[in-house]
């Protein structure tokens, strides 16, 4: 399956498809997460995130670009380019490093970095339904696509 819609009533609900993901997932594997602001990127990662095992806090890297995390022998990282002001800033932090064999790269704002990150495996986009958020999630590889299969 390449495409899955899902309802999100409540805030508890982004944060269980992060949960679920992160049950699933494998490096190395990259995520796009686009939508609005407010639309629930940001607490989908967190449910990923400490679904993944991390204890402490989820910040939104939004001034630093990345917030790396260690999890069980994974690496992960966490990217809002919301603030990039130019792709190349991407070159400069050595970007190539940190899409690797051990990776997991979760991307929020993926566009701002256009033609200097690696392709998605799964781009979920999240925007607002009322009451709450509707989640689309697209497998674009072969890893995508099993990951997708397993949550659904
Ligand atoms: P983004 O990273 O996309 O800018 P955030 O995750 O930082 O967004 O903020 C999303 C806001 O929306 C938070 O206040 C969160 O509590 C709320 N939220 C998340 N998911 C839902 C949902 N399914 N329904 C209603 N509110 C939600
Ligand atoms: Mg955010």
């Amino acid at each position: 399956m390449t495409e899955l819609i899902l309802k999100l009533q409540n805030e508890d609900e982004t944060i269980a498809v992060g949960q679920k993901l992160a049950r699933h997932i494998q490096a190395p594997l990259t995520l796009y997460l686009t939508g609005d602001l407010g639309a629930g990127k940001t607490t989908l990662s967190r449910g990923l995130i400490q679904g993944l095992g991390h204890k402490g806090a989820v910040k939104s890297p939004t001034y630093t670009l990345v917030e790396p995390y260690e999890l069980n022998g994974v690496e992960v990282y966490h990217f809002d380019l919301y603030r990039l002001n130019d792709p190349e800033e991407l070159e400069f932090m050595g970007i190539r490093d940190y899409f690797n064999p051990n990776s997991l790269c979760i991307v929020e704002w993926p566009d701002k970095g256009h033609g200097l990150l690696p392709d998605a495996d799964l781009h979920l986009h999240l925007s607002y339904v009322a009451p709450g958020r509707e989640i689309k999630l697209e497998a674009l590889s072969e890893a995508g696509k099993q990951l997708l299969a397993t949550i659904k």
